[in-house]
């Protein structure tokens, strides 16, 4: 996922192999899929659910939270040929107070809208488009309770798209969420666009 600020701007997709041969009014589309993703009486959004998608195919670990979350390995070198990438790693160890790993794991939840069509994206762009089919409306705190209940043993909290600006709500939504479960001391959390 990437972060690209929306704006009036247009995408030219006719390079991207047949999956969409058209320009997206990219500042249109945010604003359509915002009304379709976002709850804010309820401070809930619509989350994807993996279960079944053909990104459910790319993952080397099976979905868990109820097919809302995916498990992501990040690593603090992962080519010894390249510069490391202290993110997340130094910011968690010294957050929680523990020592500094090579790899960390990560509890991956993603937003179900996005309103750009990228060539390299890795999610099936159904994830994307506030496809009820492969999402629901879903709080914070509902999300935290899977994690507790399956036992994940992540101490990161990755929030990622979709394209996260479209609902900049919700990560302040999981800090109060995280607040109220008493799990401050328990999950850093970070965006990831
Ligand atoms: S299309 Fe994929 S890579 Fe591009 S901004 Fe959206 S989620 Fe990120």
């Amino acid at each position: 996922m990437c972060f690209i600020s929306s704006s009036t701007l247009k995408i030219d997709l006719s390079n991207t192999g047949g999956k969409m041969k058209r320009n997206i009014d990219a500042q249109n589309l945010a604003e359509i899929l915002r009304k379709k993703s976002v709850d804010l009486k309820n401070k809930v959004c619509l989350m994807a659910n993996l279960k079944g998608t053909k990104q459910e195919k790319d993952l080397s670990l099976p979905v868990n939270c109820r097919g809302f979350g995916r498990i992501h390995h990040f690593q603090l070198t992962p080519d010894p040929s390249w510069i490391s990438d202290p993110l997340p790693m130094l910011p968690t160890s010294k957050y929680l107070g523990i020592p500094q790993e090579e790899i960390i794991q990560a509890q991956v939840f993603q937003l179900a809208a996005c309103n750009f069509r990228c060539w390299y994206c890795f999610v099936d762009f159904d994830l994307l488009s506030a496809n009820l089919k492969h999402s629901s409306f879903i709080t914070a705190n509902e999300l935290f309770g899977y994690i507790l209940e399956e036992k994940v043993e992540s101490r990161v909290i990755d929030l990622s798209g979709g394209q996260p600006d479209i609902v900049p709500e919700y990560p302040l939504w999981f800090l109060q969420a995280r607040q109220e479960m008493g799990l401050e001391k328990e999950y850093l959390w970070q965006i990831l666009f």
